[in-house]
C-alpha cells in the first residue's frame, strides 16, 4: 500500500522529529483553489504594494533567522552557520525583488510603425514548485518570490525531507501580510503531483532536482502544453589552468566541494587541473581534505555535517567504489564511518577519466573528482563533455583571458572566476544541458512565469 504519511528524521540523530499525513486528492484540491481565488485579488494589486509585502516578508525571515535556521539544521542536517547563512539570503533575494521587481515588470513602451505599443507583464496566474531539500528555505522562496512579484498565485510541494519548513515558510508569509491561501503548501505524493500539473487552474510548473524527476515532470507538463522551469543537477568543474594562483585554487576549491555538505547544485564537484600543477594540486587537495573536522552541525567548529538520508550517503558510497573499481584513485576518504548519523567522510579521487561515476555523474555528497588535463584548452573540452551545464570556475592569474574563456568557451550557466560562489539576487541562476532551462534571479527570473502581452493602439492617421 502507497504510504499515507510522511516522516521527517534528523539525520545527526536519527530521530523521528515529526509525522505529517499526506492530503487526500480533495484536500490538495482545495489549496489549488484557494491559491487561485486570492490571485485573482492579488493580480489587480500595484506593483508597489505587492512590492511593500515582500520587503515584509524579507524583515520577517531576519526576525525568525534562528528559529528557522534551527528547524532546517535538524530537518537537512545541514550547519547551523549555513542555515543562518541561507536565511540571509531569502532576506536579500526579497530585498532585491521589492526594489527591483517593479522596475523589471513595468509596462515597457515600444516602437512601432504608424503606432503606439507597449508591453504588459501580467501574472499568468497559479505557478507550481517542486522543490529539493538541500536548501529548505532557499528553493522555496528563489521561485515563490518572483512569481508572488509578478503577481501570481504560488504552490509548493517540497522534499519530504522539509515538510516542516515548507509549512514554516507559509506561516512566515502570511504572518508578514501575504493574503491567506496564496502561497499554498501541498503534501502530496508524486502520483497526486502528476494531477496538480494537469489542474485547470495551474498555469506553469517550476521544479528544481534531479534530471530524472524533471524530465518526468516535463514530460507531464508537455502532454498538457504548461511552461516549466527546471533547474537540475550538475557535476560543474573548476579549471585551474597552467597560470592559476594555486594556494587560492585548492583552497578554494575545497571550500567549493564542502559547501552545505557537498549537497549542492553549484558544488565545485570536479577539478580539472592542466599536468603542470596536477601533482601539486592532488597533495595540497588531499592535505586539506584529509584534515576536514566531520561532527555536530550546532558546533561551530565543525565542517562536514551529515549526509541528508541514508540513501543519499549509500548512493554517494556506491558511486566512489564503482570509481575506484574503473580505475580512480582513492587518495582520501572513501570508507562508510561506524557511528550515529549519515555520515560521509571528505574523500578525494584522483587520476578520474571517462567511465566512471566520479566523471560522468553527479556526486552529491562529500566526494571530490580530479581528472588531469594536458593544457588550458584540454581542461576547457573536458569541463565541456558533461552531460550537465551549471556552474563552473577558472582560476587563472589573466583575468581577461578566462573572461573570454568564460563567455566564448564554457558550456554552463554561471562562471566564477578566481573564486567559488552560490546565488546572487540579481544575477540569472540556471543551467543548459541535462542542468536543465529557464533561470531564477535578476530580471530573468522575475519574467519567467508573466504574459508578455503586445498592446498596439492604432494612430490617429491609420485609424
Ligand atoms: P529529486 O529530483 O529526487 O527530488 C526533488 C524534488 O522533486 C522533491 O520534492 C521530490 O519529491 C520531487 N520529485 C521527484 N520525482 C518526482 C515526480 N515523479 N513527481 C513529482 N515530484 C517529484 O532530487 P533530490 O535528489 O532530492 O535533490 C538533489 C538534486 O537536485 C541534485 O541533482 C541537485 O543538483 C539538484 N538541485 C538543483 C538545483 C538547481 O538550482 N539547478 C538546486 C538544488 C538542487
Amino acid at each position: 500500500m502507497a504510504d499515507t504519511k510522511i516522516t521527517t528524521i534528523n539525520p545527526f540523530t536519527e530521530e523521528v522529529i515529526e509525522t505529517y499525513p499526506l492530503m487526500s486528492d480533495e484536500e490538495a484540491d482545495k489549496v489549488v483553489r484557494a491559491s487561485h481565488e486570492a490571485f485573482l485579488e492579488w493580480k489587480m494589486k500595484s506593483l508597489d504594494e505587492r512590492a511593500k509585502i515582500i520587503a515584509a516578508i524579507g524583515k520577517k525571515l531576519s526576525e525568525k533567522k534562528d528559529e528557522f535556521a534551527q528547524l532546517m539544521r535538524r530537518e537537512v542536517g545541514k550547519l547551523i552557520r549555513d542555515s543562518r547563512d541561507e536565511i540571509d539570503l531569502c532576506a536579500a533575494i526579497c530585498a532585491y525583488t521589492a526594489k527591483e521587481g517593479p522596475v523589471a515588470l513595468a509596462d515597457d513602451e515600444r516602437e512601432v510603425d504608424g503606432a503606439t505599443a507597449f508591453v504588459s507583464h501580467s501574472p499568468i496566474g497559479v505557478v507550481y514548485g517542486i522543490q529539493p531539500w538541500n536548501f529548505p528555505a532557499y528553493q522555496a522562496v528563489r521561485y515563490s518570490i518572483a512569481s508572488l512579484m509578478a503577481g501570481n498565485g504560488v504552490l509548493l510541494k517540497h522534499a519530504e525531507n522539509c515538510t516542516g519548513s515548507g509549512e514554516y515558510l507559509r506561516d512566515l508569509y502570511e504572518e508578514a501580510g501575504l493574503p491567506k491561501g496564496l502561497f499554498g503548501v501541498l503534501r502530496i505524493s508524486h502520483d497526486q503531483s502528476d494531477a496538480i500539473i494537469a489542474h485547470d487552474l495551474v498555469r506553469g510548473v517550476t521544479m528544481t532536482g534531479s534530471d530524472t524527476a524533471g524530465r518526468h515532470i516535463a514530460a507531464k507538463a508537455g502532454e498538457v502544453v504548461k511552461k516549466t522551469v527546471l533547474e537540475l543537477g550538475s557535476n560543474d568543474a573548476y579549471l585551474v589552468l597552467d597560470d592559476a594562483d594555486l594556494d587560492l585554487a585548492i583552497k578554494t576549491c575545497v571550500q567549493g566541494r564542502l559547501y552545505n555538505n557537498g549537497q549542492t547544485c553549484v558544488n565545485a564537484k570536479r577539478f580539472i587541473v592542466t599536468e603542470k600543477n596536477y601533482d601539486a594540486f592532488v597533495e595540497g587537495y588531499a592535505k586539506r581534505f584529509g584534515a576536514v573536522r566531520m561532527g555536530d552541525p550546532m558546533d561551530g567548529d565543525t565542517q562536514l555535517g551529515p549526509m541528508v538520508s541514508r540513501e543519499q550517503r549509500d548512493k554517494l558510497h556506491e558511486q566512489v567504489e564503482k570509481s575506484v573499481s574503473n580505475g580512480a584513485r582513492l587518495v582520501v576518504g572513501g570508507e562508510m564511518p561506524d557511528r550515529e548519523g549519515w555520515f560521509y567522510p571528505a574523500t578525494v579521487l584522483a587520476d578520474v577519466e571517462p567511465g566512471q561515476p566520479a566523471y560522468e555523474d553527479e556526486l552529491f555528497g562529500p566526494a571530490a573528482s580530479i581528472i588531469k588535463a594536458k593544457d588550458d584548452m584540454d581542461a576547457m573540452r573536458i569541463a565541456n563533455s558533461s552531460r550537465y551545464g551549471l556552474g563552473g570556475g577558472i582560476f587563472s592569474k589573466d583575468v581577461e583571458r578566462a573572461k573570454k574563456l568564460a563567455a566564448e568557451h564554457f558550456d554552463t550557466g554561471m562562471i566564477f572566476i578566481n573564486s567559488f560562489d552560490l546565488a546572487s539576487p540579481s544575477l540569472p541562476f540556471g543551467g543548459v544541458k541535462d542542468s536543465g532551462y529557464g533561470r531564477e534571479h535578476g530580471p530573468e527570473g522575475l519574467k519567467e512565469f508573466v504574459n508578455a502581452k503586445a498592446i498596439k493602439v492604432a494612430s490617429k492617421a491609420a485609424a
